[in-house]
């Protein structure tokens, strides 16, 4: 048995992560996806990310309809940074059956050097790289040694071109997200008022310099007056 783990910070999750896991699972013939939402990325120490479990709530919504996927809070309840190697541990002790097969971001697997005790991070699992335009297997080759890309296959994410950062620099500028990501993701991040850090409001978007609004509002103005003067006459 294959089991799909997607590791990530999902800050949110989106459309894009969705399709690679279904694609991923259809493709290299997965029983299931377990998503893994990391606690405290060991490399994002002293950045901004959303808490835990806001990202965790926001991939259960997301994953919910699906049921080869499911989610594991394995990283939110383990103290300290979320290293790889510990969560695959836990998988081989919960999961002995299972071939371990992680899917994340190919500029996150580019990175593995860096990661603890990579060497055996590479030995425990097989990884599939999600591309994105400007990010191939080139990319890879260029940073990692035979040995490591010969562990990794990569997965094309389609040209939807998402990605968390756009999603929130869009709530931040109060653009609309709706399928960028699923509706029970948009309204929990409405609701909670994430990725709003400047206390600006998503319910009035597009009233700052935008020409449509001041052409429309200008329609307004003057099917009012146009009443009016029907009303006075
Ligand atoms: P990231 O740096 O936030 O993401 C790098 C890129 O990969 C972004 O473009 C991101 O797009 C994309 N990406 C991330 N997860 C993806 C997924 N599951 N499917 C498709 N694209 C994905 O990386 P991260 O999300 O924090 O970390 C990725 C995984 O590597 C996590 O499981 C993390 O725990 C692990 N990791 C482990 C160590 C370690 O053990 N020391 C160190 C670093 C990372 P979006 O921004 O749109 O998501």
């Amino acid at each position: 048995m294959r089991l799909g783990i997607m590791g990530g910070t999902f800050d949110p999750i989106h459309y894009g992560h969705l399709f690679v896991a279904e694609e991923s699972r259809v493709r290299f013939q997965l029983s299931s996806v377990m998503f893994i939402p990391n606690g405290l990325p060991p490399h994002k120490q002293g950045c901004e990310v959303t808490p835990p479990e806001d990202r965790y709530a926001m991939t259960e919504i997301a994953t919910a309809s699906n049921p080869y996927f499911e989610c594991s809070r394995i990283e939110l309840v383990r103290s300290g940074p979320s290293y790889t190697i510990d969560t695959l541990e836990w998988l081989e002790r919960e999961r002995p059956d299972a071939d371990l097969v992680m899917i994340t971001g190919i500029d996150a697997i580019a990175e593995i050097l860096t990661w603890r005790r990579h060497q055996e991070v590479i030995q425990r699992t097989t990884f599939i790289a999600a591309t994105r335009p400007g990010f191939d297997i080139q990319y890879l080759k260029d940073r990692l040694p035979t040995d490591y890309l010969s562990r990794i296959a990569t997965i094309g994410s389609t040209s939807l071109g998402i990605s968390s950062t756009d999603i929130r620099a869009r709530v931040q500028a109060g653009s609309p997200i709706r399928y960028l990501t699923p509706d029970g993701v948009a309204e929990y991040i409405k609701e909670h008022r994430l990725y709003l850090s400047d206390g600006s409001d998503m319910s009035n978007p597009s009233d700052v310099g935008d020409p449509l609004s001041a052409i429309a509002a200008s329609h307004a103005v003057a099917a009012g007056r146009g009443q009016k003067e029907r009303t006075e006459l």
